[in-house]
């Protein structure tokens, strides 16, 4: 067991404050502010491999892998090479440059899609998915699940109305009603409640959206043939089938959540989003589909999208890169190291006494600290003790393991994570379920 050291983080302390002086709550995304655990967060000044650097020079095994993206771990040096590379011949040119033609191949020739559009960021390739979607159907109803995070898009980022079925709330201040209006949010993994959807809006739907396997809840995976219904019922009323990849991606399989049903069972979504991995740390994220679908996007159609950014050669050198990386061999590894973190965790928090479930989809984990049920859709993934994981999670940072700060959120692995990073997660581990108890 690694000792109960409290790590000095004076530093981290005094920028928290000049970051809160001049940035709301500190941060730029706002669960990095710590708020659901309580403290300060680590400021980091560098990474490599699995590990973090902080600003006062402690250590720690990053297991939130930039909540996703860095698949095969941090400064990768054949990516930081073709970054080095794209950087020296210039980094944006507003024309056309072949890795964005790279990337898009590679997306492609790995996952459902026939054609491909790169944005800067998932909450833009959502955005831009419905925005396609409302264009090609000429319809305005999207329909949603409790509990899945698309981004910030206003019309994603609405509360579940007062029955099933019925149109949904604003769920936070600034989404116009009018545009919460028009989003349906439904129990996740309950055919019944979609049935009853399309059989009262069937018509004016213009497309459902889910994340893959939902990830943002913790890891809910779809019920075994639920991606499939949602296909078909779509196909069955004219909407379209918008699967949220950008987590699952190239990271709960080499096909992404894709790989692991609908490749399998057979059938594909109408629109795909992708982001995190496919830019390998860089900001780049893309939605794609069913050739004639995005036939209809600007300039070949008439629905409007643009980007200065989009596809950046350095960020899609970083993402092709980091796909090229990512062979059987990582998938693999990420899936054995993920086996005995789950198991040394399930280990530790049964012998101290603290029931939980973990639940994974392909190589994608979380640990939920719950009475040990099953959790399959959103009421039951926030019936958990929120005060057992933030002593859980503080614990684990004192003893240098990087947990999501959120008990709400997968644990990210990458290949880089080898066994002396392991070790020190459970070296951790008995202390941290000690204090969860
Ligand atoms: N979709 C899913 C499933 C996500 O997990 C996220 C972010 O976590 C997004 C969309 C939004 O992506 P971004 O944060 O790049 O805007």
């Amino acid at each position: 067991m690694t000792s109960s050291t409290t790590p000095v983080t004076t530093t981290s302390a005094a920028l928290f404050d000049r970051a809160r002086a001049v940035t709301p709550g500190g941060v730029n995304s706002p669960v990095r502010a710590f708020n659901a655990v309580g403290g300060t967060p680590r400021f980091i000044r560098s990474a490599k491999g699995a590990w973090l650097t902080d600003v006062d020079g402690n250590e720690y095994v990053d297991l939130i892998c930039s909540w996703g993206p860095m698949l095969v771990g941090h400064a990768h040096p054949e990516v930081q090479a073709a970054v080095a590379a794209a950087v020296a011949r210039g980094t944006s040119y507003g024309t056309p440059t072949e890795p964005e033609v790279e990337l898009a191949e590679e997306l492609v020739r790995r996952t459902s899609v026939e054609k491909v559009r790169f944005v800067s960021s998932g909450t833009e390739a959502t955005m831009s998915a419905i925005r396609l979607a409302r264009g090609f159907t000429g319809r305005e109803i999207v329909v949603k699940f409790a509990g899945c995070y698309h981004g910030h898009v206003d019309a994603l980022l609405a509360s579940a109305g007062s029955g099933l079925a019925t149109l949904a709330v604003p769920g936070t201040p600034g989404v116009p009603a009018s545009s919460a209006g028009l989003t349906i949010v439904l129990p996740y993994n309950d055919k019944v409640a979609v049935t009853a959807a399309f059989a009262e809006y069937g018509d004016r739907i213009a497309c459902l959206i889910t994340e893959a396997a939902p990830g943002n809840m913790g890891v809910v995976p779809p019920a075994p043939g639920f991606n499939a219904f949602l296909a078909q019922i779509c196909r069955e009323n004219g909407a379209l089938f918008i699967s949220d990849e950008v987590m699952t991606g190239f990271r709960a399989s080499k096909q992404g959540q894709w790989g692991l049903d609908g490749a399998v069972e057979g059938w594909v979504p109408d629109l795909t989003t992708f982001g995190k991995v496919m830019g390998g740390g860089f900001p780049a994220a893309a939605f794609g589909g069913r050739a004639d679908v995005m036939g209809h996007l600007s300039p070949e159609g008439p629905v409007y999208q643009a980007g200065t950014l989009s596809g950046n050669p350095v960020a899609t050198t970083a993402g092709l890169a980091t796909l090229r990386l990512a062979t059987d061999e990582v998938y693999a590894h990420i899936s054995a190291a993920g086996e005995t973190i789950k198991a040394a965790v399930a280990a530790e928090l049964t012998r101290a006494g603290v029931s939980h479930t973990i639940q994974a989809t392909g190589t994608m984990f979380s640990v939920f600290f719950n009475d040990g049920s099953p959790v399959t859709n959103f009421p039951e993934a926030n019936a958990q003790d929120l005060p057992a994981y933030t002593a859980f999670f503080h614990a684990m940072l004192d003893r240098g393991v990087y947990l999501p700060p959120s008990a709400y959120e997968a644990w990210f692995l990458s290949s880089a994570h080898d066994d002396a990073a392991i070790q020190h997660v459970l070296d951790a581990l008995p202390a941290a379920a000690d204090a969860a108890a």
